[in-house]
């Protein structure tokens, strides 16, 4: 390994620093020479591209399912993102490497925002997108043809992945009949119901004072409530955590869930 002066063909001189045979070396050098830009201009090249191509929202299919099963869409911005940083940052997004196969609209694929997300909040998360500037990337013929092919590949994933999981489910004795049973019964005598005092109000789950003086603070604001409603708020949190719990074990033990659940 060696360094060697070079100057780049934007006029600006750099050290570079090579490996192998002399004449491989020599080949690369050359290459700097001609085609090469210096760190400074490579980035000022780079910005103005991303402004020409403008602040743009893409997305494709991903080639593995979540957890869950679920088709993901490997949604990411590109082109002039620079001035978007932070509303990006704040919709999820993860500065990270982006897959080159997956994002044939993006000019120089190396690092991007990343964002992945099961198919059917595709719409969802390419309206907030939109909301802070960003428009769609176009995709050329050849691109969406992948896409849908991509898609049908992760379709039959999908298939496989729900046959496994269904052998995985519990047989259908007489016994698990009567676990089902029991695990629906108990999701519906805890089936939360938001007390009046917090519904559609904001609340940080905190009851204050004690007996004869209790408040809470929906939507920010300062609500006294009577011992009743004290105790009804603290059984409403109780029962949605082992509401929850329930569920998680019911999944975990190949249990179906009832559809209201
Ligand atoms: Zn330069």
């Amino acid at each position: 390994m060696a360094k060697y002066n070079v100057t780049y063909s934007c006029g600006h001189e750099g050290t570079v620093q090579l490996f192998g045979k002399a004449d491989a070396r020599d080949r690369k050098i050359k290459y700097y020479e001609e085609y090469g830009l210096c760190q400074e201009c490579y980035k000022k090249q780079k910005q103005e591209e991303n402004a020409k191509l403008g602040f743009l929202i893409g997305g494709s299919v991903a080639d593995t399912l979540s957890e869950k099963g679920e088709i993901q869409i490997c949604l990411s911005f590109a082109g002039d993102t620079l001035p978007h940083k932070e509303e990006i940052k704040a919709l999820g997004y993860r500065w990270t490497a982006v897959d080159a196969s997956q994002m044939a609209y993006m000019h120089k694929p190396d690092m991007g925002w990343v964002k992945v997300v099961p198919y059917e909040h595709l719409e969802e998360e390419k309206e907030k997108a939109f909301a802070i500037g960003a428009k769609e990337a176009e995709i050329s013929d050849r691109e969406l043809a992948n896409q849908k092919e991509r898609y049908q590949e992760m379709l039959s994933e999908q298939r496989i992945y729900k046959r496994n999981l269904r052998k995985k489910a519990p047989r259908d004795t007489s016994e698990n009949l009567e676990k089902q049973q029991m695990y629906e019964e108990k999701l519906r005598s805890l089936c939360p119901v938001e007390p009046d005092v917090i519904r559609g109000k904001y609340w940080n789950e905190k009851v204050y004072g004690k007996a004869g003086r209790y408040s809470i603070y929906p939507d920010s604001k300062r609500f006294e409530i009577s011992d009743e409603e004290a105790t009804a708020l603290k059984k409403y949190l109780s029962d949605r955590a082992e509401y929850r719990k329930t569920k998680k074990k019911m999944e975990e033990e190949g249990f179906v869930l009832p559809a209201w659940a």
